[in-house]
């Protein structure tokens, strides 16, 4: 029996993989994808992403990061800009998370890819965890690292129907801006990405007019955040979708956190899911994946890492959540607000940034 199976080699999975390697640990990872996968995401990485970047030894400038330092909020004719209270960056996630999981293996963590896990049992003192092809490992730990894909088994008890929707744009002056552009059913996140073009990504209720044409056609996605404010139409005049569709995923939990449960360390995505531009997920699946790993070390039990997870996130998750209805709400009053109190944008951005508390 393998004695600590990592299923899931996003940030989450890679940074318990690589704390528990470096402690001598040597567990074994499963990856489903043979190789870096695109994913939908803003790939805005905030000062505590970058810490917990850095504390694993990974140089962001040095993988071709760019800088991030402005934020626009933009609904009908009005926007706010302030300066963001941090150090921030932009790096394409197929760069971010192959570098992770490269570094996994450099310290000595088993790395599978191109194996999915297709489902999870426990019996007889340890899990039971069948393959893509039929195989069956045996482990005496597990770590659930799948993201926003449920394993059967383990699947999250989670409400949720937001759709996310990524698409890789050119001729798009964004500088060295995030820009939250409102638009029908909520808003919309533009940002500078490394290599050169821009970073469209948004989430919406499923159901919001227009969604499904926008998930098939970029010509449709571009229409319907032009249509939400004057800065975006600007910004997107002139833009040239680089992929043939958006990438699209379907049901994400936004506000979700995981109950303590025994048996299983949840991390990243598997323990909660804050809204998307209110808060960074890669800062949380970084900071989950190290705190498990180090619960694990420690001989710590997973529903009493799982409670302590929660109880860090809260407080946080519930300015996100505000933040998230605000911006869907009152996208108008949320751009004015950011203009005239900058001081009170630069605190919400702050309040909501929820890594390793202990980094
Ligand atoms: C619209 C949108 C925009 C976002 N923008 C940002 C942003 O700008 N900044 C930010 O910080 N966060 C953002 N996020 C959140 C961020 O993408 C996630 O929080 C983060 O990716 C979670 O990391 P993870 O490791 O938990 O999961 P993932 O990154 O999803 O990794 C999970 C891995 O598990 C693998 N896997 C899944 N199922 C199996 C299986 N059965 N067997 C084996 N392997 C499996 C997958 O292939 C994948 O590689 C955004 C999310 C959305 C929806």
């Amino acid at each position: 029996m393998r004695p600590l199976v990592i299923l899931g080699g996003g940030p989450a999975g890679a940074a318990a993989a690589i704390t528990l390697a470096r402690a001598g640990a040597r567990p074994l990872l499963l990856e489903r994808s043979a190789a870096t996968q695109e994913k939908v995401c803003g790939e805005f990485l905030g000062a505590d992403a970058a810490a917990a970047l850095a504390g694993l030894g990974i140089d962001l400038a040095a993988l071709g990061a760019v800088p991030v330092r402005r934020a626009i909020f933009a609904a009908g004719r009005r926007q706010g800009r302030f300066d963001l209270p941090f150090a921030a960056w932009s790096l394409p996630r197929l760069v971010l998370d192959e570098a992770l999981l490269a570094l996994a293996e450099a310290s000595g963590a088993e790395v599978r890819r191109g194996v999915a896990v297709t489902a999870a049992a426990w019996g007889d003192g340890g899990w039971r965890l069948r393959l893509g092809d039929g195989r069956v490992e045996a482990a005496g730990a597990v770590v659930l690292a799948t993201g926003k894909h449920e394993l059967r088994g383990l699947a999250r008890d989670a409400a949720g129907g937001s759709v996310g929707l990524k698409l890789a744009l050119e001729g798009v002056p964004i500088g060295d801006a995030i820009a939250v552009l409102a638009c029908a059913g909520g808003y919309a996140g533009l940002q500078p990405r490394a290599g050169g073009g821009a970073n469209l990504c948004l989430a919406l209720p499923a159901g919001t007019p227009g969604l499904a044409a926008a998930a098939r056609d970029p010509a449709a996605l571009l229409a319907l955040v032009a249509g939400g404010s004057a800065v975006a139409r600007d910004l997107l005049r002139d833009a040239v979708a680089v992929w043939a569709r958006p990438l699209a995923v379907a049901a994400v939990p936004y506000g979700y956190i995981a109950p303590a449960e025994s048996g299983v360390f949840r991390v990243g995505d598997q323990a909660a899911v804050i809204p998307s531009l209110c808060g960074d997920g890669i800062a949380m699946a970084l900071g989950s994946g190290r705190l498990a790993a180090q619960a694990i070390l420690a001989g710590q039990g997973a529903a009493m890492h799982q409670a302590g997870w929660a109880r860090h996130v809260q407080p946080g998750m519930r300015v996100a959540r505000a933040m998230d209805v605000a911006l869907a709400r009152a996208p108008g009053a949320v751009a004015l607000a950011a203009g005239w109190l900058p001081g009170m944008a630069r605190w919400a951005a702050r309040r909501t940034r929820l890594g390793d508390p202990r980094a």
